[in-house]
């Protein structure tokens, strides 16, 4: 199998132009956000426009789809208003990602602010389950690995471990391995012996089968330094060498590599990872 190759678009024209952008950009899979990510409420979404969407993805074969949760939303929050509107909005989104037909959700699992990163955990857990409880569509919901900024949960592998034990309809969650933030966060996959120590922690950790999806993003900041900071491929610490260690890995390369970097620059980075999926 080719690994496929895509990025996060902007759908502030539209799901229609989107769609079309998707293609001509040449992406094999593709990340939206179904609302401002920076604001709450949410647009309805058309008929007219989700049947465009669906068709044009399809005719392409452009797969996986992937929704991301904004960025505003903290689902381990200590604060109830705050921890409630996460609640309403994953719930919601999940819904749409129905609409959409979107394989993946996407969210960070959140800041555990003035509590503890256990009270975090437990707070995610729970409401992953709540969300869960009455949701009957394929979208599957998936933790997003982080850089352990401020006080963040799932910066580390056992942190992820301990949030997945938590999960009670456990084949309906995963994890989407994102470079630059588990680069910040110390693992280094820069280079074929740090990526093998990587699937090793993982194996030991949460598990290998955990894993549905990968953010690509080159890291601004140095190994540890703990920063999310996205760079363009090869602009970064992880370097090319590194993503072609990872697209060339017989375990990384199974799965969608979803861009994230800086929008001006997106097309350069998808031409570099369609060349190195093909160097061994
Ligand atoms: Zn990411």
């Amino acid at each position: 199998m080719v690994t496929p190759i895509g990025a996060h678009l902007s759908i502030g024209k539209g799901l229609k132009s989107t769609a079309d952008a998707a293609v001509e950009k040449g992406l094999e899979a593709l990340q939206i956000f179904l609302r401002n990510p920076r604001g709450r409420g949410a647009r309805k979404l058309s008929a007219d426009e989700t049947d465009y969407f669906i068709r044009v993805i399809e005719e392409n074969k452009i797969g996986p789809v992937v929704v991301h949760i904004p960025y505003i939303c903290n689902p381990a929050a200590a604060k109830p208003d705050v921890y409630e509107f996460a609640q309403q909005v994953i719930t919601e989104d999940l819904e749409r990602c129905s609409l959409i037909n979107a394989d993946y959700l996407v969210l960070h699992p959140g800041s555990y602010t003035t509590s503890s990163p256990e009270e975090g955990i437990d707070k995610l857990g729970g409401l992953i389950n709540q969300v869960l409880e009455n949701y009957e569509g394929r979208t599957k919901v998936l933790l997003e690995t982080m850089a352990g900024q401020g006080t963040e949960i799932g910066r580390n592998f056992e942190e992820l471990k301990l949030i997945m034990d938590r999960i009670e309809q456990k084949d309906k969650v995963g994890i989407c391995y994102d470079t630059c933030h588990t680069y910040a966060a110390g693992y280094d996959c820069s280079n074929e012996t740090g990526i093998k120590d990587i699937l090793h922690k993982m194996k030991t950790s949460f598990g290998l089968d955990k894993i549905y999806l990968v953010h690509a993003n080159d890291s601004m900041k140095e190994l540890g330094g703990a920063r999310d900071r996205h760079a363009h491929i090869g602009h970064g610490f992880i370097g090319i060498e590194g993503f072609r260690a990872l697209l060339t890995d017989s375990f990384f390369s199974q799965f969608a590599f979803i861009l994230e970097t800086p929008s001006e620059g997106v097309d350069a980075d998808v031409t570099v990872l369609k060349e190195l999926r093909m160097k061994q």
